[in-house]
């Protein structure tokens, strides 16, 4: 055993990054998390090398004004959030403070922005935590965030990434589901100057939905919505004919937040229970909306799980949303019970 001694800020920084940064795509989820905070009706995506070399993302959003630029990439420094109760009606999908630096300490980053009310905007560049440059740049009215090299200094991260189609594969995946989602936000993602995505911004969300599952599995699928006092479901599931082996492609947003929850899955599976053969799950992407009040976001540092006040009003609302959805869709065979 050693002496016990507080770690450098550098290595603090690492550590925490890990909790939030864990691959290409948990990069990519942040920043489109910032863009749409900062009410971005556009937002563009690059990558190349499957994130490795470069992410960037560009919004027209609110910006960051140049002398709040250093803050930007200060650790539980953010614009969210002022006190602790703030906590519990976060209309915002981040509030830690926290992305940013710690995306800055693991890649080179670079922070080009200016709002909208300002003539000039700035630049700042962080490599490993460490300050590079901070300059005033002409530049468009929102926010590009360029994030190079990551994990250039933490190898041991490097070697746990998988292949470059499986990180390519999850980005893709996560900038659709953002898109449908958000389907009044207008979604670009380039993967090594290809298009993979576009989206109109129009608010129809079944092109979005073909993107996701391809135009023939998405045609197929069944519309979900239902309007309660305390909760709002809408979306679309797979008809009892269309599953998949396993739950991957099931999806939850959370008052527009992607969650993983097994119990939100498991509500959703109940619903289909004897419609389905063991070992076949549905497909689903479940807009959950309630009050903010009614959901603590503050579980998990990467903010993908959530805990419900009344978790069964939640559940069982997403039940009656997907049977009824099921039993108005027609050649759903008559079952016995709880129907
Ligand atoms: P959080 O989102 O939890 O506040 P971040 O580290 O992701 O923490 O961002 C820190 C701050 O930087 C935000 O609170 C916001 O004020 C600002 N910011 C980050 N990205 C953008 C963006 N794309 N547009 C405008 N402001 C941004
Ligand atoms: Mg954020």
């Amino acid at each position: 055993m050693h002496a016990i001694q507080i770690l450098p800020e550098a290595v603090a920084s690492q550590i925490a990054a890990g909790e939030v940064i864990e691959r290409p795509a948990s990069v990519v989820k942040e920043l489109l998390e910032n863009a749409l905070d900062a009410g971005a009706r556009q937002v563009t995506v690059r990558v190349e090398d499957a994130g490795r070399r470069l992410m960037e993302i560009a919004d027209d959003g609110a910006g960051i004004a140049a002398a709040e630029l250093p803050l930007a990439v200060t650790r539980h420094a953010t614009s969210k959030l002022r006190s602790a109760e703030d906590l519990f009606h976060i209309q915002t999908l981040g509030f830690r403070g926290e992305a940013l630096a710690s995306i800055g300490s693991v890649s080179r980053l670079t922070l080009t922005s200016r709002p909208a009310q300002h003539a000039v905007g700035a630049r700042l560049v962080v490599e490993g935590g460490t300050l590079r440059a901070n300059e005033p740049l002409g530049t468009p009215e929102g926010t590009v965030v360029r994030v190079e090299n990551l994990f250039f200094n933490v190898p041991a991260r490097l070697k746990f990434l998988k292949r470059d189609i499986t990180e390519r594969q999850q980005i893709d995946a996560l900038v659709t589901r953002y898109a449908l989602a958000y389907p009044q936000v207008r979604f670009s993602l380039f993967q090594d100057g290809r298009a993979v995505l576009q989206t109109s911004g129009n608010g129809d969300r079944r092109e979005i939905l073909a993107s996701l599952l391809g135009v023939d599995t998405a045609r197929q699928m069944i519309e979900v919505a239902l309007e309660d006092q305390d909760v709002r479901v809408q979306g679309y599931i797979s008809p009892v004919a269309l599953t998949r082996s396993n739950r991957r492609e099931i999806t939850f947003f959370v008052n527009g937040r992607w969650v993983q929850d097994s119990a939100l899955s498991t509500a959703l599976l109940q619903a289909y229970r004897t419609l389905l053969m063991v070992g076949r799950f549905p497909l689903a992407v479940l807009f959950v909306e309630l009050d903010p009040e009614a959901v603590d976001v503050n579980v998990h540092p990467a903010k993908a799980e959530v805990r419900f006040r009344s978790p069964d009003a939640v559940f069982s609302g997403v039940q009656r949303a997907v049977r009824r959805a099921l039993l108005t869709s027609s050649p759903v065979p008559q079952v016995s019970s709880g129907w």
